[in-house]
């Protein structure tokens, strides 16, 4: 099985977001089951200092007049890595999607076009490559014209499969994007790229690629219905016999508390007295008092409503009030960073708000944290709930996508059969999902039942092979058409 996946983040080579982590992982084990997996994705200098080595393989060509694009083969652990040099599009420092002021780069059409683009011409009979793959993988509009271009150009094609990590980000254009695009005015229409007068590149994806998978069970029946298929609801219920939900699994090389190399304390599972030493650890670094008995919440997210940030502002006032601790990190919205900023400011021995990106705290506050907040109003899969499992640190989420599929809430019965390991709560509500903080406080405080729910956790196995498995599935069907 030759495989092309593409992407436009993949960690470690650039990261802002679970997708990185996604295009990290999963090709690693597809090449573990035995499949001869390429990852394609921009040349960003970030991305090109992490590679390390690398040399150029083929010149690809310039479609959009903005410069030549060449092929930089490098290795990322078993997959062959090829990263597309075009510096008048990529070179730049900052976010992949966002200049300094957190504006999209206004050419964001054709550097990610150009991703798409590169990724049809590598699948086609005249690629550069003598490597063609018999399945190309997309993921999330950046990847989204792919699909489109081999259209547009017809001849011999690979199957074709596009995943959705979040329909709520579509990639949206002016219409007259077309031309510079080099896209026929033909597939601008209802059953192609068109999007309300504009075109979307995640709508191109999903009109013509072979199959549709998102992240998890639960939120591919979601995106089916309104608001949840934030306007795409219809056109992929047409495609409902194409789309699956394929859980996303953790690289447990990356998150294994036991040998962690950013913790003050490694640990196993379980180990009580380490977990606590982390917790001591980061409430030092962070200013927090040094309390035990506190119960301290963490939140490890990008900090937008959508995430439901401004639910846990809500709330914070009654955590305050119950002598728990607080500890974000995140970025995103200007007023929610401010918000927590000021928290912070007015009580920093319980409150402490990590405004930006770090690898390293985020793994810190998963160790020291009691509580995991991830009060998601929409969450496709999410990453961080397992992290939290592995981790010792209990989530308490919204009950939606990937968090319905992942979290088992506590009641007696879930207690009884050791199944439960965290609080979900629904409608995303600040009065239910402080009813599920109380929930957790009160149990937390239990030591013994405590301990069942974070053996339960701890006892989860969301690594990648199940799920990669089920991807080759879906390829070989295709591959075998
Ligand atoms: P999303 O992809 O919607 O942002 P996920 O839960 O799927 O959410 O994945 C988030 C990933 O990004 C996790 O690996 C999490 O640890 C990481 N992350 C989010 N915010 C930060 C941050 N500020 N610093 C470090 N890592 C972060």
């Amino acid at each position: 099985m030759r495989l092309l996946f593409v992407a436009s983040e993949a960690f470690p080579l650039v990261k802002t977001g679970g997708l990185a982590d996604v295009a990290g992982a999963l090709p690693q084990a597809l090449a573990r089951l035995g499949a001869d997996c390429r990852l394609l994705l921009p040349a960003y200098p970030e991305a090109l200092e992490a590679l390390g080595r690398y040399r150029a393989v083929a010149s690809v060509g310039d479609p959009y007049g903005a410069g030549q694009a060449r092929l930089l083969e490098g290795r990322l652990g078993d997959v062959k890595t090829w990263l597309i040099d075009c510096p008048p599009l990529y070179s730049r420092i900052g976010n992949p999607y966002l200049d300094a002021e957190g504006r999209d780069w206004p050419d964001n059409a054709l550097r990610f076009g150009l991703l798409g683009w590169v990724a049809a011409r590598l699948s086609q009979p005249s690629s550069p490559l003598p490597w063609r793959p018999d399945v190309l993988h997309v993921n999330d509009w950046q990847a989204g014209l792919a699909p489109a271009y081999l259209s547009a150009w017809g001849g011999p094609r690979p199957g074709t499969v596009l995943t959705i990590h979040n329909i709520a980000y579509q990639g949206l254009f002016p219409a007259e994007t077309m031309v510079a695009l080099g896209l026929p005015w033909s597939m601008y229409g209802i059953d192609g790229l068109e999007y309300w007068g504009r075109i979307s590149f995640l709508k191109a994806a999903i009109s013509y690629c072979d199959k549709l998978t998102t992240v998890s069970p639960t939120y591919a029946r979601e995106i089916q219905t309104s608001p949840h298929g934030c306007g795409l609801d219809g056109l992929l219920s047409k495609r409902a016999s194409d789309l699956t939900g394929i859980l996303n699994g953790v690289d447990y090389e990356v998150w294994n508390p036991e040998k962690d190399p950013h913790l003050a304390h490694p640990y196993r599972p379980g180990d009580a007295a380490s977990k606590a030493a982390n917790k001591a650890a980061i409430q030092a670094e962070l200013g927090l008092s040094t309390s035990a008995e506190s119960p301290l919440f963490v939140v490890v997210s990008r900090l937008n409503e959508h995430k439901g940030m401004d639910l846990v502002l809500a709330i914070l006032p009654f955590l305050l009030s119950q002598g728990a601790q607080l500890a974000v990190l995140g970025s995103g919205d200007h007023a929610l960073e401010e918000g927590f900023r000021a928290v912070a400011a007015k009580h920093p021995s319980q409150v402490a708000a990590v405004i930006g990106y770090s690898e390293r705290m985020a793994h810190r506050l998963q160790a020291g944290g009691d509580m995991l907040l991830m009060p998601s109003r929409a969450e496709p899969c999410g990453l961080t709930q397992f992290y939290a499992f592995r981790y010792g640190t209990v989530p308490i989420v919204h009950g939606t996508g990937g968090l319905a599929d992942s979290v088992v809430d506590v009641s007696y019965d879930s207690l009884q059969a050791g199944a439960a390991t965290g609080f979900s709560f629904g409608p995303p509500t600040a009065s239910a999902f402080q009813w599920a903080v109380e929930r957790a406080l009160a149990l937390f405080r239990k030591r013994a039942t405590w301990r069942r729910i974070l053996a339960a956790g701890a006892a989860q196995d969301f690594g990648w092979d199940a799920s990669a498995r089920k991807y080759l599935n879906l390829y070989s069907a295709l591959a075998d058409r």
